[in-house]
C-alpha cells in the first residue's frame, strides 16, 4: 500500500512529521509522500526518521493555483509537485516564500472581514496554531473554540468558504505558471483531486485537463479520497488518452478530517498499487 498525498502540521494537517512517519509504519504504508501546502518543512523533518525506519518517503508539495480564462475560468486548482531536485532550487523556495506572504496578506484581510460581521478573533491567536503557515483550517479551529461555529464544516459554510459572506480571496498563480515552476525545479506537476474542479460538464473538464497537459502537466491524481469508483475510472481513462501519469493519495490531514485514513482513504476507497510510484520514478 502506498499514499502519495498527505499533510503535516507544517501546513494544515494535525500530525507532526514524526507522528506521520509513525502512523505510516503502523498502518503498513510502504511509500509515503508528504505533500504539504507551500512548504517542504514537514518532509525535511520526516526524512531522517523515515530513512531509519525503512519508509520510502517521497518529497511532494501542493500549490493553490487558478485556472486561466476559457472553460474553467478562475476556478481554484490544486497542483501537486513530486520529485523536485533535492534540495529544491533557491528560486523555487523564494517563490514559495512569496506564496506564504500572500497567505499572510489574505489572513489579515480575513480577520478584518470577520470583524465587520462581529466575529472577534485575533490574527495572533490563529497564527499560534500554524507553524510554517497559517491557513483557513486554523481559522476554523479558533472559530469552533470561540463558539462561532459548532464544527469544521459550519466554520467554512458560515465564514471561510468561497460562498460565505466574509470570504476573501488570496493570491494564486495561474496553473500554467505553477506547472512551469515545478518543471523548472526538476519536478513532476500533477493535477490534484480533479473532482474538486467541480466541473459538471465532463467535456469541459476533459478539455481543461488537455490544455493543462499542453502547458506541461505530467500527471493526474486518479486515486483520491473524494473520488468515487466512476470518477477514478473516468480519470484513469483521461490519463491513458493524454499520456499522463496516474498518481494517488488519501489527502490525509489528521484529526480535522477524521474520516480519511492514511493509506486507505475515505471508508477504505483506496488501494493504490506500487506500480504508480514506479512509473512516476521512471519518468521523473
Ligand atoms: P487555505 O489554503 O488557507 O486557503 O485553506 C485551504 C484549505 O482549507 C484546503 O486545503 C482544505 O483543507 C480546507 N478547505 C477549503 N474549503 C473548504 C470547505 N468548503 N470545507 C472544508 N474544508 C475546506
Ligand atoms: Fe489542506
Ligand atoms: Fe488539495
Ligand atoms: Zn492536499
Amino acid at each position: 500500500m502506498i499514499d502519495l498525498h498527505s499533510h503535516t502540521n507544517e501546513s494544515d494537517g494535525t500530525f507532526t512529521p514524526l507522528e506521520l512517519v509513525e502512523l505510516a509504519m503502523e498502518r503498513g504504508v510502504e511509500a509515503l509522500a508528504i505533500s504539504d501546502h507551500d512548504t517542504f518543512a514537514g518532509y525535511d523533518q520526516a526524512l531522517p526518521e523515515a530513512k531509519s525506519r525503512g519508509l520510502d518517503l517521497v518529497c511532494g508539495i501542493e500549490l493553490s493555483t487558478r485556472a486561466p480564462g476559457a472553460g474553467a475560468k478562475g476556478r481554484a486548482v490544486h497542483l501537486l509537485g513530486y520529485f523536485l531536485r533535492q534540495p529544491p532550487p533557491a528560486d523555487f523556495r523564494a517563490w514559495l516564500a512569496e506564496l506564504i506572504e500572500g497567505r499572510r496578506d489574505r489572513n489579515r484581510r480575513l480577520i478584518a472581514s470577520l470583524r465587520e460581521k462581529g466575529v472577534e478573533i485575533e490574527l495572533a491567536e490563529v497564527e499560534r496554531l500554524g507553524r510554517t503557515l497559517t491557513g483557513r483550517p486554523h481559522f476554523a479551529r479558533i472559530l469552533m473554540d470561540k463558539g462561532y461555529a459548532a464544527n469544521y464544516e459550519e466554520a467554512f459554510r458560515r465564514y471561510l468558504g468561497e460562498t460565505a459572506p466574509t470570504f476573501v480571496e488570496r493570491y494564486a498563480p495561474d496553473v500554467p505558471v505553477a506547472i512551469r515552476r515545478v518543471l523548472d525545479a526538476g519536478g513532476l506537476p500533477v493535477l490534484a483531486h480533479p473532482i474538486r474542479l467541480g466541473m459538471r460538464d465532463l467535456n469541459a473538464e476533459e478539455t481543461f485537463i488537455r490544455e493543462m497537459r499542453d502547458a506541461g502537466l505530467r500527471g493526474i491524481e486518479v486515486f483520491h479520497s473524494d473520488h468515487r469508483p466512476p470518477d477514478m475510472e473516468r480519470y484513469s481513462g483521461i490519463a491513458r488518452k493524454y499520456n499522463l501519469l496516474v498518481t494517488g493519495g488519501s489527502d490525509f490531514h489528521g484529526d480535522i478530517k477524521p474520516q480519511i485514513l492514511l493509506g486507505t482513504g475515505f471508508h477504505g476507497n483506496l488501494n493504490i498499487p506500487i506500480s504508480v510510484l514506479n512509473d512516476m520514478r521512471a519518468s521523473a
